[in-house]
């Protein structure tokens, strides 16, 4: 591409390299297609990075069944060769419920999220800002982008939108999803960066000692959640702590800003309160602000299925099954200090069906990620990055597919995508 460009052709366009986009535009790379991946920042990874979420949950059922693996499985690979992921653990969370992780250095995953897209031939677009969406009936016909060197037009067979925020759809014209009465949507939470840790006394201490500090902190006013959460960095004595909570609608440019300011309060307070109160963090201190807050749900699409809780519940065997999962119905209330948490059964997992990331009103476009066509609840559950990189593969080796049959979405022969995903090591159920 030269800076004189204007207009760029793929077979897909991915807007928006979260970890579920980049999955995506590597998979259809990896299926031939030609990809271009847009992203506003100047690197890829979304909340993994920019929000510094920093671990990778539910790899399987709590009875230890694997329900996660494919490009997710590489990531972790990738990010052990540069000595950027603790090994996969289980451990207690603060519901008392078990759970299993892979802790990572944010930092590292860029460069592993750069090496996979480089490697499969993917066009990054960084530093690029969906301007708007030229819709021509059912079929989007050409995004355009503002970037460094003026607005670049792109003529996608197939468009992944990928923007977490589904903005891509958005602006195109799509139906979203309505929250029900007594719904809200789930807080955005500025992650930061807290060390040195004295992990030997931090670690020592039990459920009870941490709960009943944690509510101290919240009861204080010092603690947005009443939660010690935290990732800890795989090659220092830092933890990145997830524990405020800002209740917006992100989508809103001013809520945006007025939060990103809020959530830089709340983790200084929360700082606070960790080198005075809690054993262990005397020495530390607040050392970076994720670059900005993380973001746990805004739109979602309105899509050919309607994936609900009740369905990971039973759960329901979609013939169109196109990925797995087993983490739980999680929800972050937009005030107050608790959880509202529904855990799954022993060797509960739940499937995703393909319809779920087509939305009604287009032909050539799917949703991944936590925008695709589901319940506030289900959301909940499916959100988190395992499942999201998961459905980012899929999403990507069916619109290369498509993208041989002009973008048709629907046409995609869905045993033929599951072999495909299963060929790949994914895991469908
Ligand atoms: C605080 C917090 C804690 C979490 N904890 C966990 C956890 O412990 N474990 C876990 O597995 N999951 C966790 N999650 C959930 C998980 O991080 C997200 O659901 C997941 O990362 C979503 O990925 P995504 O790619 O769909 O979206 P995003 O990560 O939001 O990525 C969207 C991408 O699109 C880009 N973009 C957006 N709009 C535009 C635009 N207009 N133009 C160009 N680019 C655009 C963004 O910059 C970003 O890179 C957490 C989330 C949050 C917020």
């Amino acid at each position: 591409m030269t800076a004189a460009a204007k207009a760029l052709t793929a077979d897909v366009v991915v807007c928006g390299g979260g970890v579920a986009g980049t999955m995506a535009a590597v998979a259809a790379a990896r299926q031939g297609a030609s990809v271009l991946l847009v992203e506003r920042y100047g690197f890829l990874g979304g909340n993994a990075t920019a929000g510094a979420v920093a671990q990778f949950n539910s790899w399987q059922t709590t009875a230890g069944r694997r329900v996660v693996a494919g490009l997710a499985d590489e990531v972790v690979e990738r990010l052990q060769a540069y000595g950027g992921a603790r090994p996969h653990e289980t451990f207690m969370m603060s519901t008392g419920h078990q759970m299993d992780r892979i802790e990572y250095s944010p930092e590292l995953l860029k460069l592993v999220l750069d090496d996979m897209v480089a490697e499969a031939g993917v066009q990054p677009l960084l530093h690029a800002n969906l301007l708007d969406v030229d819709a021509e009936g059912r079929r989007i016909a050409a995004l355009r982008v503002l970037t460094k060197g003026g607005v670049l037009t792109l003529r996608p067979q197939v468009l992944v939108d990928a923007s977490g925020d589904i903005d891509a759809l958005h602006r195109a014209g799509a139906r979203f999803l309505e929250l029900d009465d007594g719904e809200a949507l789930q807080p955005a939470t500025m992650v930061f960066r807290f060390g040195p840790i004295d992990f030997a006394r931090f670690d020592a201490l039990s459920a009870d000692e941490l709960a009943a500090l944690s509510r101290r902190g919240h009861e204080q006013g010092e603690l947005a959640r009443a939660a010690l959460h935290l990732s800890r960095d795989p090659y220092s004595n830092d933890g990145w702590f997830n524990i405020s909570r800002l209740g917006i609608d992100a989508t809103d440019p001013l809520a945006l800003g007025a939060a990103e300011i809020e959530g830089r309060r709340q983790a200084w307070r929360a700082a606070r309160f960790l080198q005075q109160a809690v054993p262990g963090c005397s020495d530390g201190r607040l050392r970076a602000f994720a670059t900005q807050v993380g973001v746990r749900e805004t739109r979602r699409v309105e899509g050919d299925h309607v994936l609900t809780a009740e369905e990971l519940l039973r759960p329901e065997p979609f013939t169109d099954a196109i990925a797995a999962g087993a983490y739980p119905i999680d929800i972050h209330p937009a005030a107050g200090g608790g959880l509202h948490y529904v855990p799954l059964g022993d060797d509960h997992a739940y499937r995703i069906p393909y319809r779920s990331l087509i939305p009604t009103a287009f032909d050539n476009a799917l949703a991944v990620g936590r925008g695709i066509s589901a319940t506030h609840q289900a959301l909940a559950a499916i959100r988190v990055m395992t499942i999201s990189m998961a459905v980012g593969q899929a999403a990507g080796t069916a619109a290369a597919m498509a993208a041989k049959h002009e973008g048709a979405v629907r046409s995609v022969d869905v045993n033929a995508l599951r072999d495909a995903l299963s060929s790949r090591g994914a895991l469908l159920a």
